[in-house]
């Protein structure tokens, strides 16, 4: 048997025809930029994540950058990030002119650890954007305190978190809140898409225009803005599948149950859920102390795995003028070591679900 890491055909087969159909309509409308699907998405997304307003961007890392420059974040600004993420957080923070001030992750749940956040602090912070890492919320409420200590804004970059719940409240009910919707996020389009959500309209005014050349009215600029719009072709996929994120979210859950179930005995370190924490479980991340050759066995086995992330952004080329060194942030390089992504998709079948927890166990 072979276990891929994701099955996007699958996941989507039940509703392939209905996508499809929703293009055509599309593509016989005449209107390509902006429209009736991209507002009606809008306004859907909006809803299923308890926010007042919902702004369709061009992909995830325009939504962070963009909520950055609502914000008013601006060259010289200190904004606090996560030392163990997927490079785009600290990329949208660079593209303000601002300066990415890593902090390292708790080691149980691998999100930002708020006391070690506070420890930055200086007088040139202005923001700090916790990532709900692999689907799991971050400790919300703590970033808040400092935050408000502070008056540091906060920009959450819930690219791997449709639907995850902090406290029973679900992500993007509170604050202002980054989507992406790249094709492998449990939200995803047919390219690139993503979305900020807020609950201010202060950072909603600033939006609006500052993915459209800095304009409300046609040809009036108010603003030196960017063209970042969510494309409506990949707007009306998303109309489809958003009628599906609470069942594949509830799928997802499903397998890693079924995963932490079956490997409680592996002596590997599974995925820790804090109690007031309900995951997306974007991905089922657990760790080896020799990952590369683990890779390697369930490789063998047929089951597909993927490293998220192998290389810290403080290690990677694109910060090497930061003078970072290694060994600087020691949990973060130790988990870019060991973490391996179990194969993951709301269409895996509990057979493919068990061979994965067999070969696990057998070959760890
Ligand atoms: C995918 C991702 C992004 C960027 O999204 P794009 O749509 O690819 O630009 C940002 N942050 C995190 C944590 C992500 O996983």
């Amino acid at each position: 048997m072979i276990v891929p890491f994701l099955d996007l055909l699958a996941a989507q087969s039940s509703i392939q025809e209905e996508i499809e159909s929703s293009l055509k309509i599309v593509a016989r409308s005449g209107n390509y930029i902006l429209g009736r699907e991209l507002e009606k998405f809008e306004i859907d997304f909006a809803n299923a994540m308890s926010a007042k307003q919902c702004h369709g961007v061009a992909n995830g890392l325009d939504a962070i950058y963009l909520a950055l420059k609502a914000a008013g974040i601006t060259e010289g600004d200190e904004v606090i990030v996560p030392a163990n993420t997927y490079i785009a957080t600290w990329l949208a923070v660079s593209r303000c002119g601002a300066i990415p001030v890593p902090v390292e992750p708790l080691e149980d749940t691998y999100n930002i650890d708020p006391q070690r956040v506070e420890d930055v602090v200086t007088d040139r912070t202005k923001a700090i954007i916790p990532v709900h890492l692999y689907g799991q919320p971050a400790d919300m409420d703590s970033l808040r305190i400092i935050a408000d200590r502070y008056g540091l804004f906060i920009v959450e970059d819930a690219a791997q978190a449709h639907g995850a719940k902090y406290k029973s409240k679900v992500i993007g009910s509170v604050g202002t809140v980054a989507w992406s919707f790249y094709p492998t996020k449990n939200l995803g389009a047919w390219g690139d898409a993503g979305a900020v959500t807020t609950n201010s309209s202060s950072i909603s005014r600033e939006i609006i225009p500052l993915r459209n050349y800095g304009s409300v009215v046609k040809y009036e600029n108010d603003i030196k803005g960017i063209n970042s719009r969510l494309d409506p072709m990949q707007a009306a996929i998303l109309n489809i599948k958003l009628k599906h994120l609470k069942t594949w979210t509830q799928n997802r859950k499903n397998v890693a149950k079924q995963y932490s179930d079956g490997l409680k005995n592996s002596g590997l370190i599974t995925p820790y859920v804090p109690s007031w924490a309900d995951p997306a479980w974007h991905l089922y991340v657990i760790r080896h102390p020799e990952r590369k050759e683990f890779q390697k066995r369930l490789h063998k086995a047929g089951v597909n795995t993927v490293i998220h992330y192998p290389i810290p952004p403080h290690l990677q080329k694109a910060y090497a003028r930061e003078n970072f060194v290694k060994g600087q942030f020691p949990i973060s390089e130790k988990l870019a070591n060991e973490v391996i992504s179990l194969p993951m998709c709301p269409a895996q079948s509990d057979v493919q679900t068990n061979y994965v927890i067999e070969a696990v166990n057998k070959l760890v």
